[in-house]
């Protein structure tokens, strides 16, 4: 899955959203939000980040970010 870090903060760009094919972007609290279990890891939305925010959760350290990610996916 991809997971959204802390370059989304305050972002207000959503190219990401406009090119997911199964819109799973979600608002958190001032990031947007990947919910870990519909993104079906096409990848497609990586490159359109301007901030450079969208990572792939093979990378290290990204569990904090799936848990981020999934936590704010589930609340509304
Ligand atoms: Fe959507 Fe694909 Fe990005 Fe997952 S990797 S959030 S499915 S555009």
């Amino acid at each position: 899955t991809y997971v959204v870090t802390d370059n989304c903060i305050m972002c207000k760009y959503t190219d990401c959203v406009e090119v997911c094919p199964v819109d799973c972007f979600y608002e958190g609290e001032n990031t947007l939000v990947i919910h870990p279990d519909e993104c079906i890891d096409c990848g497609v939305c990586e490159p359109e980040c301007p901030a450079d925010a969208i990572r792939p959760d093979t990378e290290p350290d990204m569990d904090q970010w799936v848990e981020f990610n999934r936590k704010y996916s589930e609340i509304w």
